[in-house]
């Protein structure tokens, strides 16, 4: 029997873990965001307070980290994996402290990745856990490596520090069965994050996709290398693991490059970097022999392919060498509706002391802020399905 076909377009089922006062939170709040000149104030007042320790938690606990974020700690995210289980979706634990430079805290964000995968070993729900390499390795350090320059004695042995907690890190996730994806970031450190990678899926991919690397679509030459890494796995025996992204850091990267004065790595336009992941779903899924993939994205049409793709191919919608993954608090039409009809979904929670967020709060903020003054889509789907409820009520 065919499968049914599935629409992003169901709100009852896309809130159906929102209670009328969560609706009513996530409307005021979207509403907020949505003012782009409120979001640039509120950007520079929150750096401003940042700088001078103003304890400023209070206000945003009850709101904009309620809306983002799973909670301070791993316990205080039961509430999030809760509310994603009623709806079959897995939570995928993201530790997102940010910025950090000293050893010690490299060690601490080291011991709190792996308390995920130990915490996803005992829980269902939780099928992926995640790290950032810039996590738990200094950022020049890995800029000075991506470059090739020549170490010092201490860089080495501060180097071999940061190979020992990646190892840490993939080696419990093997052991554990719970595969983890390392996150990727700017241009600049991403040769040397993606080697250190590819010799993790080397060492601990052998038996099925534990490692899974992240390539980004925005850049021009993204397509080339995952096939490239994808022959090169194959030709050594193990097993490959992708998260595709289209990329976040465009105006970074943009802007770094013209001011460097070398080519920009970014597409040329928008419907590049639809094209390219589009492709790399394609791909991904031709090769599903020996690849795993998660679909990182917010776009409809770039879900809605994979997923007509899958039932098309005869893959399994419950296949677990193919999932979807949303951000906390957004896309639930996307996340909700794909799991309603059977495919394997999972949210990033993130998750910290509420300082040490903000960043990515910042830029979730920023990413909502409606374009000439449009209702943006996350508050459109609120209000359809505040409606919704109102009319059944009557
Ligand atoms: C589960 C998950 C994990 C993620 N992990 C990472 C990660 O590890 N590293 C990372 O960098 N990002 C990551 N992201 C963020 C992601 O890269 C995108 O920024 C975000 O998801 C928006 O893209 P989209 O596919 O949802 O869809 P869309 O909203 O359709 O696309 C927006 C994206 O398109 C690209 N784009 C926009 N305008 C242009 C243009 N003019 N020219 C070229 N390209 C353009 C940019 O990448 C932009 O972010 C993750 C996202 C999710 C959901």
């Amino acid at each position: 029997m065919e499968p049914a076909p599935i629409s992003f377009d169901n709100t009852e089922i896309a809130f159906k873990g929102k209670s009328d006062s969560d609706l009513n939170r996530s409307y005021y709040l979207f509403k907020l965001i949505g003012n782009p000149s409120l979001v640039k104030v509120g950007d520079v007042m929150t750096n401003f307070a940042l700088a001078l320790h103003i304890p400023i938690g209070w206000a945003i606990k009850g709101n904009i980290f309620k809306q983002f974020c799973g909670g301070e700690t791993i316990t205080e995210c039961s509430r999030a994996t809760k509310i994603l289980d009623k709806g079959n979706i897995g939570t995928i634990l993201d530790y997102s402290v940010e910025g950090k430079e000293s050893e010690k805290d490299f060690d601490a964000t080291t011991e709190e990745t792996m308390r995920t995968i130990q915490t996803a070993h005992n829980n269902d729900h939780i099928p992926f856990c995640v790290f950032k390499v810039t996590g738990v390795a200094r950022f020049a350090l890995l800029e000075k490596i991506n470059a090739k320059e020549k170490l010092m004695d201490e860089e080495i042995a501060e180097w071999q520090r940061v190979r020992e907690r990646v190892d840490r890190i993939c080696g419990l996730a093997e052991k554990t069965g719970t595969p983890v994806f390392i996150d990727a970031e700017d241009s600049w450190i991403q040769d040397a994050i993606d080697d250190l990678t590819n010799e993790m899926m080397e060492k601990y991919n052998g038996k099925k996709a534990v490692v899974y690397n992240t390539i980004q679509l925005y850049r021009h030459d993204r397509l080339a290398f995952l096939k490239k890494c994808h022959q090169d796995a194959k030709s050594k025996g193990y097993y490959s693991g992708y998260k595709l992204v289209r990329g976040a850091y465009m105006e970074k990267e943009r802007a770094r490059a013209a001011e460097k004065g070398y080519q920009d790595p970014i597409q040329p336009n928008k419907e590049a970097s639809d094209r390219d992941f589009n492709l790399a779903l394609e791909y991904c899924l031709e090769n599903i022999d020996n690849i795993s993939i998660c679909c990182g994205s917010h776009n409809e049409q770039s879900s809605m392919l994979l997923a007509t793709m899958m039932d098309k191919k005869g893959v399994s919608r419950n296949d677990k060498r193919v999932y979807f993954a949303q951000l906390f608090g957004m896309s639930d039409h996307i996340s909700f509706n794909l799991a309603h009809a059977g495919y394997n979904v999972a949210k990033y929670v993130p998750y910290g002391p509420i300082r040490e967020v903000i960043p990515y709060l910042i830029r979730r903020a920023k990413e909502n802020t409606s374009v000439k003054g449009q209702t943006g889509r996350e508050l459109g789907l609120i209000i359809k399905e505040k409606e919704r409820r109102k009319s059944e009520r009557n």
